[in-house]
């Protein structure tokens, strides 16, 4: 029987996760469907009963759902350290939750730069995807600083972490990129419909920064424009990190090797066509 996978969020009619798994699916041959579907807070934990009962298979987790999704399903512990997950997996019976985007954001920064240990990390943002990916670099060994709009969110989110510091986003940002070796914008400055916008211009940045945004709608951000202005040699766009953090569920869900290439080509090409 057809097996059936989908993303659940509101709102949910843009997501790019269904073209991408998709692509997985047909490149692989396999029986199974990636649907999305628009699921309210308040209608959270029916639906995620409603999805085991129907034989659902495996579920992504998006805005707004993120964190009170977490109170439905058996949490994996780092997804409980993180406060948030963003796959469910129906396989065992019962909905098992992850968070794979550090995964994913792990994966992106090892393949751009090698050893994460020892390196300053200044990450922009204290909301759930910054809580995802500063955990998995802590857990790395690398220093790692919090710079946020709202200054005790970062200072909340950097207690929690091992290694940590936070800053706000004034004057002192400048010095603090000086020092840093990697740059994250997790903050969602800078995605469409505010193109424009970007926390860090020219600048501030050094050619030896590396610097990746995970704002991926436009695929060129600002942020990335100014890096570019800016002499940095290594700049990373959010589309590696929706397609690793997508490949780390999909492998969870089917046990299969996902087929990375194809789900990065059927985004990217989605991207060019529809944004
Ligand atoms: P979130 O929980 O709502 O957090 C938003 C963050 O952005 C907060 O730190 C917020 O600061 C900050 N922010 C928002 N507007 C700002 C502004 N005008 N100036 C300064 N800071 C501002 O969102 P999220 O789930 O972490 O997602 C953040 C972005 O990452 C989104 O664009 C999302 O699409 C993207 N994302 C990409 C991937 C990927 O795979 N590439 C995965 C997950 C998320 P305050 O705390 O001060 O409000």
């Amino acid at each position: 029987m057809k097996k059936i996978y989908g993303i659940i969020g509101d709102p949910v009619a843009h997501s790019l996760s269904p073209v991408m798994h998709n692509a997985a699916f047909e490149k692989l041959g396999m029986d199974a469907v990636y649907l999305a579907f628009r699921v309210s807070k308040s209608e959270l934990e029916d639906a995620i009963r409603g999805a085991k009962s129907l034989g659902i298979s495996g579920l992504n987790v998006t805005i707004p759902l993120k964190e009170k999704a977490l109170s439905f399903v058996d949490a994996e512990e780092v997804a409980k350290k993180i406060g948030a997950i963003n796959t469910i997996d129906f396989s065992s019976g019962t909905p098992v939750g992850y968070n794979t985007d550090g995964i994913g954001s792990l994966r992106v920064l090892k393949e751009t730069t090698g050893e994460i240990k020892g390196k300053n990390v200044l990450i922009l943002g204290a909301g759930g995807a910054a809580k995802a990916i500063s955990f998995y670099l802590d857990t790395e060994g690398a220093k790692v600083t919090i710079a946020n709009r709202t200054k005790e969110r970062a200072a909340q989110l950097a207690s929690n972490l091992r290694n940590a510091d936070f800053i706000g986003l004034g004057a002192e940002l400048k010095k603090h990129i000086n020092a840093s070796d990697i740059l994250i914008n997790a903050t969602s400055v800078g995605m469409h419909p505010n193109e424009n916008a970007t926390l860090v211009s020219a600048d501030m940045m050094h050619p030896d920064l590396v610097v990746f945004d995970i704002v991926y709608n436009p695929m060129e951000t600002k942020l990335l424009n100014e890096a570019k202005r800016a002499g940095v040699k290594k700049i990373v766009d959010g589309v590696k990190m929706l397609v690793y953090q997508g490949a780390a569920s999909f492998k969870i869900w089917t046990k299969e090797e996902p087929p990375i290439k194809a789900m990065e080509k059927a985004v990217r090409d989605a991207m060019i066509r529809d944004y």
